[in-house]
Formats: structure tokens, C-alpha cells, sequence
């Protein structure tokens, strides 16, 4: 078996239509892994198809990032291409459209030294923060879609041959994105409708905070000033609407980095930066992780969360139901496009500033104030069972129940 090429174009059209949705005379910049080419020839034939001006395509390698770990002198560890993320900003401001291929070998980077890996990760966080901040202020259209690699496709189906695992795994991916069937762009917009009568029932509420309680969980969620709850395709601010995520099964909204208390255990590993960290549990106090366990990667976790001052707070809650096709599929993903998408989950770091009314014209200090959190990472957990409870608490200490064993309970 090898992956499916019928599949893979479909996959491709859709992130083109339905995800960037790019616009006629509209540039697109793409990153994606070299072993994703096949994936990339595709959106390239359908973006030049919709019109695109010109289409840039960036690739990146596993060997290549891993020799680098291997005889790169200590000062290289701190290095990144600013020169880079500086032009992209550049594209994004003049009106490129920005679409990332994951897809990742989970376990690239679980043998390096989790304190070299953490410098790198810092030095291009901080690099990157021009090509980024037109992505987490919706500036411009942008869509992430997976390309199976060997390496993670071995790591969701270790009892198969690799290419049978690539193959199962483009079919895990083809479900959980919502492609089957006949009219996979009226898939899309159905599937958006049912999540905007979600956000519309959640954002007439105007909760002050929610309260989860499961195994290892007791957590008070305070939420950020004038928040807004959003999910499905949105306009950015360039007009036009677009899919970020596909596939996508959340509701979010910005919480508050500083009225957050209690304690809450992970129900998924959490890949991140090239290892896993399993059986993640934190304490929040006044909104500030003060203490974090891990039974795996504990030192990857404690590193990530003294990146900066807004590591150890969040940026996003997101609610998903247990009975989201993801979660039905059984499938544990070991990449968090997925894996956040099969369950509840939080995000340590930046905020979106479009989660809080009129957001996107603030200033980080005046974000900050309404409690929206700021830092150079964002990284989802997953924090969702069929075990977990979640009522929402109004302005006035009433308690509305929101979800029940993982369900929506209205
Ligand atoms: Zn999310
Ligand atoms: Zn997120």
C-alpha cells in the first residue's frame, strides 16, 4: 500500500478552497517537511488553479535538523534565520497568504539534550515573531493541514510496515479532516454552522469563569475581559474568510493569565519540539503554573514553561466534545493538530487577540490588562475526558452546566 493519490489531491484542493481560501492575484507561502513534497506539488497545481500570483514553497528536513544537534558548536544553538521570518512578515504585510504542512516525526528530537532543544526553540520564537504576528492577530488568511511522514506515521501504527502505516494514517488523516463524500466544501460549511450555533450560545452566556472538575482536576478558569468565543471558518482582517485548522472540531476563547486556580492533569501525551511528555499536572495559582509534573519529558515541560514571563500562564481554552470524530476514531495522533481536536484543551502562552473584543487593535500592554496572556510560545494541552465535567459561572455566581461527561449539556 502506498498513500492514496486521489486522497492526497482532494486534500490539497480543499486547504486551498476551503482552508486559505485564497483569493485571485493573492501570493501563498507554504513550509512544509521535504517528505511532504508529493502533498505540496498538489496545493501548488490548485493554488495557481484559484488564481494565486505566485506560490513559494519552503521545506525543511529531519536529518538536517538533527545534524545540527549533533555538530553544531554550542554558539549555533542560539542562532536563527531572522533574515527569514523578516521577509515572510514582509510577504504576509503585502498581502501573501501563509498555509504550514505538519506532519513531523514526534520522537525526532527525543534523544538530544531537551536544554539545547529549549534554546533553539527560544532564539526562533524570538525570530520569528515577524512572520508570526500577522498569524496569531488573523491579519492575513492562513491554513495548516498533515502529510504522513514515515517517521509518524511509525509512531501512530508501530505494529505495521511503514508504508502501510503512511497509508492508514492519510486515511485517519482524510476522516478526521472531513473530506469523504461527495461535496467534501459543503462538508465544511454544514460542519461551521453547527460550531457557530455553539459559539453563539457560549457568547450570549457572557461567563466570568468555568469551572472543571474530573480525575485530577479541579480548576477554576477565570476569563479574560470582554472575551469572545470563536471556532469554524472566520474572516481574518484582510476580509477574507478562511479555515484555519483543518481539521477543526473547537470552540475557543481567550481565558484570564491571571485568574486562574487549581490543579489539572493532561488525559493525552503532548508532543512537542521533537519528544513526547506524558501525564502532564499542574497547579495555577493566580493564573501562574507554580508547580508541574510529568511521568515522561518533565524536564522538556519545566523548560518550556520558563521560556519567558507568559509561558507558565495561558493564552487559549478550547472545548471539544468527546464524541468528536477524531476522538471516536481512537486514533492517538501524537501531533497536536489532532490530538486538540479529540479533546478540551488549554494553551500555555500567547493569546489570540481576536478572542477579545476589538482585540486586534490593542496594544500587548492594553491586552494584558483585560487579561489577555502574552509570550513567544503557543502550546496546546489536551485536558478533556469522557471523565470531566465543565460548568460555566456567571457574573453574579450563578452555575450553568456546559459540559457533562464530555458532552455538550445544552
Ligand atoms: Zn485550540
Ligand atoms: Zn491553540
Amino acid at each position: 500500500m502506498t498513500i492514496d493519490p486521489i486522497k492526497l489531491d482532494r486534500l490539497a484542493e480543499v486547504a486551498v478552497r476551503t482552508g486559505v481560501n485564497l483569493a485571485v492575484g493573492q501570493e501563498l507561502v507554504i513550509s512544509a517537511p521535504i517528505e511532504a513534497l508529493p502533498l505540496v506539488r498538489r496545493i501548488v497545481v490548485h493554488a495557481y488553479k484559484a488564481g494565486a500570483s505566485l506560490v513559494t514553497p519552503m521545506f525543511n528536513d529531519g536529518e538536517i535538523t538533527k545534524a545540527r544537534y549533533e555538530h553544531g558548536a554550542d554558539a549555533s544553538f542560539d542562532a536563527a534565520p531572522a533574515w527569514l521570518f523578516e521577509g515572510m512578515g514582509k510577504a504576509f504585510s503585502e498581502g501573501a497568504a501563509r498555509m504550514a504542512i505538519t506532519g513531523d516525526d514526534p520522537m525526532l528530537l527525543a534523544e538530544v539534550d531537551p536544554k539545547l532543544v529549549a534554546r533553539v526553540g527560544k532564539a526562533t520564537s524570538i525570530a520569528a515573531k515577524p512572520a508570526m504576528t500577522p498569524i496569531v492577530g488573523f491579519a492575513v488568511n492562513w491554513n495548516i493541514i498533515a502529510y504522513p511522514t514515515e517517521g509518524w506515521a511509525a509512531q501512530v501504527f508501530p505494529d505495521l510496515p511503514v508504508e502501510d502505516a503512511q497509508s492508514k494514517l492519510m486515511d485517519a488523516i482524510y476522516d478526521a479532516s472531513r473530506i469523504g463524500g461527495d461535496d467534501p466544501v459543503q462538508n465544511w460549511a454544514d460542519h461551521t454552522a453547527e460550531l457557530k450555533k455553539r459559539v453563539k450560545w457560549l457568547n450570549d452566556q457572557g461567563f466570568d469563569a468555568l469551572q472543571y472538575t474530573g480525575p485530577g482536576t479541579d480548576l477554576r478558569l477565570g476569563l479574560a475581559e470582554g472575551h469572545i468565543w470563536k471556532g469554524g471558518a472566520s474572516p481574518a482582517l484582510n476580509g477574507i474568510v478562511c479555515q484555519p485548522n483543518i481539521p477543526t472540531e473547537e470552540v475557543f476563547t481567550c481565558p484570564h493569565a491571571y485568574k486562574v486556580d487549581g490543579t489539572v492533569t493532561a488525559t493525552k501525551p503532548l508532543a512537542h519540539q521533537g519528544s513526547v511528555i506524558e501525564d502532564i499536572s499542574v497547579r495555577f495559582e493566580a493564573g501562574k503554573i507554580v508547580d508541574a509534573t510529568a511521568s515522561k519529558g518533565q524536564e522538556q515541560l519545566r523548560a518550556l514553561l520558563k521560556t519567558d514571563d507568559g509561558s507558565s500562564r495561558i493564552g487559549e481554552v478550547a472545548l471539544v466534545p468527546h464524541s468528536s470524530p477524531i476522538s471516536q476514531s481512537g486514533v492517538l495522533f501524537y501531533n497536536t493538530l489532532f490530538d486538540e481536536n479529540a479533546s478540551c484543551h488549554i494553551a500555555l502562552g500567547q493569546c489570540y487577540a481576536d478572542t477579545i473584543e476589538g482585540g486586534s487593535e490593542l496594544s500587548p500592554e492594553e491586552l494584558q490588562q483585560k487579561g489577555g496572556n502574552q509570550s513567544i510560545i503557543h502550546v496546546d494541552w489536551m485536558m478533556g475526558s469522557d471523565a470531566v465535567d465543565i460548568d460555566g459561572i456567571t457574573l453574579t455566581g450563578e452555575v450553568v452546566p456546559v459540559m457533562r461527561g464530555g458532552e455538550w449539556a445544552f
